[in-house]
């Protein structure tokens, strides 16, 4: 599996992080389907991008020092988000080569051609230049009409190699056969799926943004250089994340880093759980509720982890993406449990629950990690009240299963003469 990844020039915000928790799922599921080691999931870094070179000149600092930094943001954000690392996670500065091996074998077989220092490729060249989103060659005018360079046979043509501008910091500059300079957006992606999948692979992920013009110029570029290659057999494209019905983005400006939620104390579970709450593919409006629902339901999951430590989770059951109707499901064993008083059908039901939230790549942090202290104090005084509540009905079978839980957290409890019960750590 192949999926598009960040532009490393600014912290990521939940938009860019709900793709990321996406196909994270996806790799999770397909590992769970076809065992870890069958899974090959590349996610690409561009490191090498004009939106790169504007932020690293606005804050006066070196290309390299910005992509180092925003890299390590990146990474720790989406292990906050429980995201798995992907298999590879190649560089786009660091396959120069193989993006340059493309090129020349777009110019040899005549679907490329070299105008005023720019290699350009030619949509025209392409009989299927546009399928993938459905488009017809002359509606392929990109970007405003200002910025429609004469060079170009086509005005859809676009650039897979550009020379140097003159203010260039060095390490966005390198040598190739058509002069010094960098290689355009899309020929990245090429490079480096062909380099770690082959011509030929499975899946290819992105959010719905990139199908036109990112996927479709990508999937022409691969498809026109290697002999019969379809390039992806499946293509999965995220709906958007949007607030206010807007799409989330750096230039409108109305976006919440994923960053400043976890400094607001914001658990990144929590933040995860909201965007699986909608299926993929539709927009997921985010907004401050959702987020306290989730904490409140990954709570509730929590405390029924903290009530069963001992448990070996079972295997959870997946169908298709439909998180949704996951996460229903998951709230529906949470009450099962809660309104069950069977010792061996509760344990039962904690299994299952912690087997699947797992899947979701939830639930990954201990009960202890996950409430406060104070939070877990209030949760052995509920304990302690439901134990009350099992020796009054004389369930002593309950009454000591929650005695044994609390003794798993070297919590113990002991019983007053007055009928009262107080806890001590040991
Ligand atoms: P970028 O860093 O802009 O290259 O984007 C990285 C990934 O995030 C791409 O797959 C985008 O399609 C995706 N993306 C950007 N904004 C949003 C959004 N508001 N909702 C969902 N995905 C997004
Ligand atoms: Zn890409």
């Amino acid at each position: 599996m192949y999926v598009c990844g960040p532009t490393v020039y600014d912290y990521p915000h939940i938009g860019n992080a709900r793709s990321v928790v996406v196909y994270d799922l996806l790799f999770r599921l397909l590992q769970r389907v076809y065992g870890v080691e069958s899974i090959n999931y590349v996610r690409n870094i561009t490191d090498v991008d004009d939106k790169i070179n504007i932020a690293a000149k606005a804050r006066q600092i070196t290309i390299n020092k910005l992509t180092q930094e925003i890299i390590e943001i990146f990474t720790q954000d989406m292990y906050s988000l429980g995201c798995l690392a992907p298999t590879v996670e190649p560089r786009a500065t660091e396959h120069i080569e193989e993006m340059i091996f493309i090129i020349k074998k777009l110019i040899d077989k005549n679907h490329a051609y070299i105008a005023n220092n720019h290699v350009y490729f030619s949509i025209k060249s392409d009989p299927s230049y546009g399928k993938l989103a459905g488009r017809e060659i002359e509606e392929m005018i990109p970007g405003s009409r200002i910025n429609i360079e004469k060079n170009k046979l086509h005005p859809g043509d676009f650039v897979l190699w550009k020379p140097q501008d003159a203010e260039d910091d060095v390490s966005s500059v390198f040598d190739s056969p058509w002069g010094k300079g960098r290689p355009g957006w899309h020929i990245e992606c090429s490079a480096m799926s062909y380099k770690y999948l082959g011509s030929d692979f499975d899946i290819h992920g992105g959010g719905a943004d990139l199908m036109f013009p990112h996927h479709t110029n990508e999937m022409a570029q691969s498809c026109c250089a290697f002999e019969d290659s379809k390039y992806a057999n499946y293509w999965v494209h995220n709906g958007f994340l949007t607030v206010n019905g807007e799409k989330m983005s750096k230039s409108l400006g109305n976006f919440t880093t994923v960053r400043q939620l976890l400094d607001n104390n914001i658990r990144g579970e929590a933040i995860r759980l909201v965007l699986l709450l909608t299926h993929y593919r539709k927009p997921l409006d985010f907004n401050d509720k959702a987020l306290s629902d989730a904490k409140k339901t990954l709570d509730g999951f929590y405390r029924i982890v903290l009530e069963n430590p001992a448990i070996v989770p079972q295997q959870g059951q997946a169908d298709d993406l439909n998180t949704p109707a996951a996460i229903t499901t998951l709230h529906e064993i949470s009450k099962a449990y809660n309104k069950e008083n069977d010792v061996f059908k509760k344990t039962n039901y904690a299994q299952k629950l912690k087997a699947s939230c797992n899947l979701l790549g939830l639930l990954s942090n201990t009960p202890q990690q996950w409430f406060s202290n104070e939070d877990l104090d209030i949760n052995i005084s509920n304990l302690i009240n439901e134990r009350n509540i099992a020796k009054n009905n004389k369930n002593w079978a309950v009454a000591d299963q929650i005695r044994n839980q609390l003794k798993n957290y070297n919590i113990i409890l002991e019983d007053k003469i007055d009928g009262t019960t107080t806890w001590r750590k040991l």
